[in-house]
């Protein structure tokens, strides 16, 4: 049993339906889903800005690297390319953070493996993927140089530009409550 925090960005192709598809991919593990976030890429290369946001899923019988393996299952699924390093990509999924079950609640796992680096490094210099986390998980927290911060208090310690930089959408990635598709 597992509980992961999960990036997901798009700056290419049908930004919204790339992600929305994360989330039907998921299917029954998703238990919480931001709101969108449009954020200007880094990095140089002339490009779309992203969509982003972040979920949380479960599932009984994942480990932290399913998560990881699922997640480059649909990337590959949205036809991603690594053709440019900082470029254009269809879909990008990162594991911000995988937990344990652990007396009543949960125990983030800790890894250095650069395969699958837990928490993910960059997660506290994000801003696109701190704010939305908060959203849903407002307690969260998250290790850093193996200490364990406050997502809102890394979030405030960001270049106020780095957080203007990230804007919430209208856009949703699970219909409305009580609306039928
Ligand atoms: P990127 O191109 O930025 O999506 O990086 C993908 C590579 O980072 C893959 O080779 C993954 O194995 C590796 N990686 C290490 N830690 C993580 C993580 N927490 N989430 C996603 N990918 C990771």
């Amino acid at each position: 049993m597992t509980r992961a925090v999960l990036s997901i960005g798009s700056n290419m192709g049908d930004r919204l339906e790339l992600l929305r598809g994360v989330v039907t991919g998921l299917g029954t593990r998703v238990r919480a889903v931001s709101p969108v976030y449009t954020t200007a890429p880094w990095g140089g290369v002339e490009q779309e800005d992203f969509l982003n946001a972040v979920l949380v899923a479960e599932d009984p019988g994942y480990r932290c690297r399913d998560w990881l393996r699922h997640g480059q299952r649909l990337e590959t699924a949205a036809g991603r390319e690594r053709a440019v390093r900082w470029g254009a990509r269809t879909l990008d999924v990162d594991i911000v953070s995988c937990a344990e079950p652990d007396a009543g609640g949960f125990r983030a796992l800790h890894s250095t493996d650069p395969e699958l680096t837990l928490p993910h490094p960059q997660a506290h210099n994000r801003a696109f993927v701190l704010i939305p986390w908060l959203d849903v998980e407002p307690d969260a927290t998250l290790a850093v140089e193996g200490t364990e911060r406050s997502a809102r208090e890394l979030l405030m310690e960001l270049d106020p530009a780095e957080r203007a930089g990230v804007r919430r959408t209208e856009l949703a990635l699970l219909p409305a409550a009580g609306t039928v598709r």
